[in-house]
């Protein structure tokens, strides 16, 4: 049996064992985080989040790119066309990880200069390989978007080695 068959398979016990009925679209913790693919880090999982809690946009180092600003603007708007907004009362968490592969791309401007839209010169502020440093670079980028003026926004460092998350921006 193929992989595609084996998940398809433990879905049909998800809906009869672990489905909840009823989820609104609004994440009920009005919580947004932006992680890294790296199927060891997967947010709901790290920071125990039930169904519906919070919502999740993963990308290659949990980054802030430019591309993650324009989601996060879209998510706002389909807020509010939803009755809500995604502004005062909501939490942004930037969920990067140690040991991330994002660092292995470090000696490749001509991947990493259009993913972040910078240039050489400006590559070195994006801090890749140094978690610690990428993760106040980007929960700052977020304080400083006028599109999401209002919400919350943190950052925290997850050790794969150890399963513990380290506050490196509190709210
Ligand atoms: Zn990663």
């Amino acid at each position: 049996m193929g992989v595609v068959e084996t998940l398809v398979g433990r879905n049909s016990d998800f809906a009869k064992t672990q489905f909840t009925d009823g989820l609104r679209m609004m994440p009920n913790l009005k919580t947004i985080v932006i992680g890294c693919v790296d199927p060891r880090v997967d947010p709901a999982s790290v920071l125990g989040a039930d169904q519906g809690e919070i919502a999740v946009i993963r990308n290659v180092g949990g980054r802030v790119t430019p591309g993650t600003l324009e989601e996060l603007v879209m998510l706002r708007k389909v807020t509010q066309a939803a009755g809500g907004d995604l502004g005062p009362g909501w939490e942004l968490i930037v969920l990067q990880h140690t040991q991330c592969g994002i660092a292995l791309l470090k000696d490749q401007p001509e991947l990493l200069n259009p993913y972040f839209g910078t240039n050489d010169a400006g590559l070195d502020e994006q801090h890749v390989g140094n978690p610690r440093a990428a993760i106040t670079h980007d929960v700052t980028a977020l304080r400083g978007e006028d599109r999401l003026e209002g919400v919350r926004v943190s950052g925290l460092l997850y050790d794969v080695a150890s399963g513990e998350v380290e506050t490196v921006v509190a709210p």
